[in-house]
């Protein structure tokens, strides 16, 4: 028996009330202080008391996944901010200068905002991606925020109140109608954000007219979540939970495939009795659990760390998806992992592991051209190379193919790599 927890936010303007921090050294607060005036920062009770070991300040990964860290800002930024702080500075004065350095930190890379939204017969279809032929994502409005932040998060324009640059759609047909009219698209994705942070009402709004209608091709919806890992009470205990397993039995029951993209960091995320209870429950009504994470630096870049939590996901009915290339994006310089150093903890994790954790694909860049998957180091005709293939790609073509770059011990993303073989473009910017 799982015992109902009430559900308690912390962000910036009540983190004095955390227990926890008072033990932390002052420097050390007065940084998380700082970091957070300018990069979204929430944390739940669950994760606070639950998942973090505070005997292991600042390391815990699980404190790096979610308190900001002074590393995330440029020196610079960092004292900028500080100063404002430590002078008692306006309110407008420390949003403003926030403001500021958020710009530079380019919320919306790969395209994402100029490249993916659909467009027809002049209307646009804000809150809605089709990238890929077969997959259109959603973001349904009332789940633009999350139970925790991770600090790395990409999607924290979403977060931060700047409308001009935020996804999102409260139209709850539209999705229906642009699938009738795109045979191609087979699967919805609901992304956020945490589309589980909405109420079961309110995103039965959204999912009941795709199982009522069956419109155009549909064959799977899909839910990206992060609450399993942060928040497993919503599938147990919180007052709808009963509400919400009932709407995955009906898309269930209405022969549409439900697919619960989890979001998991770290095999710790996986250890309560919490969400061990939450994720048998989900399976109980039919839906598969998929699980996916960047590979980020103080969080999870260790071969072991991926091979515990694949072996733990198999264990418990849940089906290790992608490892993903930390985006370039926010705090990125504090994240990321180079593309050689991906791909050797990637295959040191597979290796310890038996076939059925080996669906996961990986270490994969969602860049502008596709996902791009890095397949090997090695050397073709004397030159050190980069093997890389489209599992994705903008254009359906490309799929599956393969393509190579000249081995680059830094490089962090795909626009840091030049073709092989002294070509003078990669095949697919001819
Ligand atoms: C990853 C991704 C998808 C889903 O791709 P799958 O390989 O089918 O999981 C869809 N759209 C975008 C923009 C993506 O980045
Ligand atoms: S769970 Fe996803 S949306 Fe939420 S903060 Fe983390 S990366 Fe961002």
């Amino acid at each position: 028996m799982i015992e109902p927890v009430r559900y308690k936010l912390y962000s910036r303007k009540n983190i004095d009330q955390i227990p926890q921090l008072k033990n932390l050294p002052e420097e050390l607060l007065a940084g998380i202080k700082t970091v957070s005036a300018v990069l979204p920062f929430r944390v739940n009770n669950y994760v606070v008391e639950q998942l973090i070991d505070w005997d292991n300040i600042p390391d815990d990964p699980i404190f790096q996944l979610t308190f900001p860290q002074p590393g995330m800002l440029e020196r610079r930024y960092f004292e900028r901010v500080r100063n404002l702080l430590k002078n008692n500075a306006s309110k407008e004065d420390i949003h403003s200068a926030a403001r500021k350095i958020q710009m530079n930190l380019n919320p919306h890379p790969a395209g994402q905002m100029d490249l993916n939204v659909p467009e027809e017969s002049g209307k646009t279809f804000n809150g809605m991606q089709h990238k890929y032929n077969e997959t259109v994502l959603f973001f349904p409005a009332q789940g633009q925020t999350c139970h925790a932040y991770c600090t790395y998060c990409f999607r924290w324009a979403q977060f931060i109140g700047l409308e001009s640059i935020k996804f999102a759609s409260s139209d709850t047909g539209v999705l229906a109608d642009y699938l009738q009219n795109h045979p191609e698209a087979t699967d919805v994705l609901f992304t956020g954000g945490d589309p589980l942070f909405m109420q079961a009402k309110v995103l039965r709004r959204y999912i009941e007219p795709l199982i009522k209608e069956k419109p155009g091709n549909l064959a799977a919806i899909r839910i990206g979540t992060k609450a399993l890992a942060y928040w497993p009470y919503r599938f147990l205990t919180d007052n709808d939970a009963d509400d919400l397993m009932r709407l995955f039995e009906e898309v269930v029951a209405s022969g549409l495939q439900l697919s619960i993209m989890s979001h998991f960091s770290h095999y710790r995320e996986l250890e309560t009795p919490v969400v061990q209870a939450a994720l048998k429950r989900i399976l109980n009504t039919g839906a598969v659990i998929r699980c996916q994470a960047p590979l980020v630096r103080h969080v999870n870049d260790d071969p072991a760390i991926w091979a515990e939590m694949w072996k733990a996901q198999v264990k418990l009915g849940a089906i290790p998806y992608y490892m993903f290339v930390a985006r370039n994006t926010g705090a990125k310089k504090y994240f990321k992992i180079s593309l050689a150093r991906a791909f050797n903890i990637f295959t040191g994790a597979y290796r310890q592991v038996s076939g059925l954790c080996r669906t996961v694909r990986g270490p994969s860049m969602s860049a502008n051209p596709g996902k791009v998957m890095i397949c090997g180091i090695t050397k073709i005709d004397g030159e050190k190379v980069f093997a890389l293939k489209f599992i994705q790609g903008r254009n359906a073509d490309w799929t599956n193919q393969i393509f190579f770059a000249r081995y680059d011990e830094e490089a962090c993303w795909l626009n840091d790599l030049k073709p092989a073989f002294g070509e003078k473009d990669f095949f697919f910017n001819q």
